[in-house]
């Protein structure tokens, strides 16, 4: 796969452009800003805490240190931990105190665990998308984008 110096490491479907009287390049599809270093073949995203870097090798555009914390296994689990952890409260306190039997909200402790769990999962997905810029993610957001401005 052939890929420009000007293409959008970020979202890897725009091209990078810079934008008048300044220093900084712009992506028009993720809308991103850079900050290209020609001279190192290093580009950064400015507008993005903690910046993400990467470095031209000639071929494509790899992923460089950065002050990102890395996606290390203690830091999914506890993602996970965060997502699960108030639904299996809720669980616990349906087993220890369940409904009268034929009660007519009998069924409402098992859907607040399902929309507790889908709540949870989706607010910790969102937090790590937004933290690590998953590329599907991003190409989620782009075609989000696209819908709503047509
Ligand atoms: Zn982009």
């Amino acid at each position: 796969m052939k890929v420009n110096p000007d293409q959008c490491p970020l979202c890897g479907q725009g091209t990078l452009e810079q934008l008048t009287l300044m220093d900084v390049w712009g992506c028009q599809k993720c809308r991103h800003l850079f900050e290209w270093n020609i001279n190192k073949q290093m580009l950064k995203v400015v507008d993005l805490s903690p910046a993400i870097l990467w470095r031209w090798n000639g071929r494509f555009w790899q992923r460089g240190q950065n002050s990102l914390l890395p996606l290390t296994p203690g830091l999914v689990i506890g993602a996970i931990a965060l997502a699960t952890l108030p639904s299996l409260l809720l669980g616990i306190a349906n087993y220890i105190f369940p409904p009268l039997p034929g009660s007519p909200f009998s069924w409402f402790p098992i859907v607040w665990q399902g929309l507790a769990l889908v709540i949870h999962g989706a607010c910790m997905g969102w937090v790590m998308a937004e933290a690590y810029q998953f590329s599907p993610y991003l190409r989620f957001k782009i075609w989000l984008r696209r819908q709503f401005s047509a």
